[in-house]
This record gives structure tokens, sequence and C-alpha cells, in this order.
């Protein structure tokens, strides 16, 4: 049992229910508030709000309970959302658990920062809030994409940045007692080195989700992050054609069959009020609702049991977070 930070406060792991691991509610780059014309007008902030407060509704008539918003500061997290959508709760019933941490690429203010220092403002997002003030960071979000392929540079590499601020996040989780869920370019297999490095940093693996591995339909990658006790996230679902359903259903359907349910956990990666594609696409409120509407029916149709399904839309995430308050003791 632990103790988990959403936006509205702290939620015993148990009250989580079936949680979706990976969301955001609007993602963008820092500074983006101050872009003209982009969240700038009261408007456009409450139409933001209420795609936000309409998407949860949706998700929650579909039996979602919790989600998990992994957009750190440099993804452009406005704690104003939260804040709002937080205020309107009774509309959505919903918990959201926003995330401390690093997106892709790195921001330069970790450049010159050490380990222990990046820690440091990990572990200030977590106890007193994000942005300083705002709701307090339930989890720490993490993200290795192409850009860990290069490792030339030296100390400026961008593979030894991204090393230096993920031992941070190591510091962090284990100061703090929260997970780390990690954005993970799978056909990269960086599940693996990220593991290594935790392992070093002595973290305990069951509070690490390896994100965005339904990437991949390698099951020796998959089973081999599982063995070393992390959780797989199958967290990207965005269509409801048979093929694609077949496809990526099919690998969580392989690893509950291959015994690893309870460390599987299940999402979309999907923004309901975002600017990673044009404002006026991802209009649905349906789009948290694959996981629950088409793919968990696809997943009993097909052989997995409803202990299976709710191990992987409850207990797994539940498993994380209480992995992580294990490690502060
Ligand atoms: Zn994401």
């Amino acid at each position: 049992m632990a103790s988990v930070n959403t936006i509205r406060g702290p939620v015993d792991s148990v009250d989580l229910g079936w949680t979706l691991s990976h969301e955001h509610l609007s993602t963008s780059t820092p500074g983006a508030d101050r872009i003209p014309g982009l969240m700038d007008s009261p408007e456009r902030r409450q139409e933001m709000i209420d795609r936000s407060v309409e998407a949860l509704a949706t998700a929650r008539r579909s039996g979602i309970e919790s989600i998990i918003d992994l957009t750190p500061f440099d993804l452009g997290r406005q704690a104003w959302l939260f804040e709002e959508v937080a205020r309107r709760h009774d509309e959505h019933q919903v918990n959201v658990i926003c995330a401390t941490g690093a997106y892709r690429w790195i921001s330069p203010v970790y450049f010159g920062w050490s380990e222990d220092e990046i820690a440091e403002r990990f572990v200030r997002e977590i106890e007193d809030g994000i942005d300083g003030t705002g709701p307090r960071a339930g989890i720490i979000k993490l993200a290795w994409d192409l850009e860990a392929r290069i490792t030339d540079g030296g100390r400026w590499s961008p593979r030894t940045i991204l090393e230096k601020v993920a031992r941070g996040a190591a510091r962090a989780a284990k100061a703090t007692g929260v997970p780390i869920s990690c954005h993970t370019l799978a056909a990269d297999q960086v599940g693996i080195p990220l593991l290594d490095l935790f392992e070093e940093e002595g973290l305990d693996l069951r509070a690490v989700t390896i994100g965005h591995s339904n990437d991949t339909q390698d099951m020796d990658y998959l089973t081999a992050l599982a063995k070393r006790g992390a959780t797989v996230g199958l967290d990207r679902f965005f269509l409801t054609t048979p093929e694609y359903v077949d496809q990526r259903a099919g690998i969580a359907l392989a690893l509950a069959q291959a015994g690893y349910a309870e460390q599987t956990c299940l999402g979309h990666d999907a923004q309901p009020a975002g600017f990673w594609a044009r404002w006026s696409e991802e209009r649905r409120p349906s789009l948290w609702t694959l996981v629950p509407d088409h793919q968990v029916p696809w997943l009993l149709d097909h052989g997995a049991t409803s202990e299976q399904v709710d191990a992987m839309m409850r207990a797994s995430i539940r498993a994380t977070f209480d992995a992580a308050a294990g490690m502060k003791g």
C-alpha cells in the first residue's frame, strides 16, 4: 500500500482502480503558454479545460478510474490545467497523477547540473508541487528515443546527458518513494540500458515501467524486461481497425499468457487538449476508451481471463507505486 500524489491530493494505491498508464491532458513545449495565438486567450484555455474534463468523463463511463499524465515541464506541462481539471472532479471522477522528470533531448537547464542537483529538482516537484506551487507530482517521467543513439561529443553527447538525468531520476525515486515511467524507442531496445543504469543506482526495478513497448513485437525483449522485475508499458493504442487491434492486443495477450499480466500495463499515449497534432485534430472525447472498449473485449474473446485483464488494468500499476514506496522505507 502506498500514498499516491494526485492533482487533488494523496490517494491510496489500492483505490486507484483501473488506470491508464501513459496519457497527457496536453503536450506542447516549455513556454507554450507565451506563444502568441496558442493558448494565450481565455477562450482557448477554457476549451483545453473542457476537452480534458469531457475526455476524462468519457473514460470514466468506460470503467477508467485513474490516468497517469506523463508530461514534465519540458513537454509543455500546464499546472493551471491540472488545477482547473481537479476543481471539476465531480464532473469526471477520475484520479489524475501528474509527473516530474524530463522529456526527449533534455532541456539545457540540466546540462550543467550534477545527478544530485537534478534529483533535487525532481524531489521538489514531488514534495512541494509542480512549478513550485501546483499539484504534487506522483511519478517521474524519462524519455529515451532516437537521441540516445548519439554518443559522440563526450560529456556533451545526448547519451551522456540522458544517462546523467536518468541517474538523477533514480535518486529522486529512492528519496521520495515514487515510481519512474519511461518513454522508450522500443526498436532500439533502450529499456535494457535503462534498467542496467537503474540497477547500478540501487533502484527496485519493480518501480519502473518501460513504456511504448508495444511499438515492438519482439517477445524476447519484452519478456527480458519483465524477468528483471520491470513493468512493460503497452501504452500506445490509437486505432480500432481489426488488424491494428489484433496486433497491439496480441502483444498484451502474449505477455499475459507468458505469466506477466501483473507486470503489464495499458494506455493510449493520447491527449484531448494537446498541440502535438494541429489543434483541430484530436477532438474525440473517446480517445481514452479504446483500451477499455476495444482492447479489453478483444483480450477476453481471445482467451485472457478477467483476472489477467484486471491485473493489467489495476494490479500492475499499483505494484509500481507500492514497490517505489517500499524503497523509501
Ligand atoms: Zn506520451
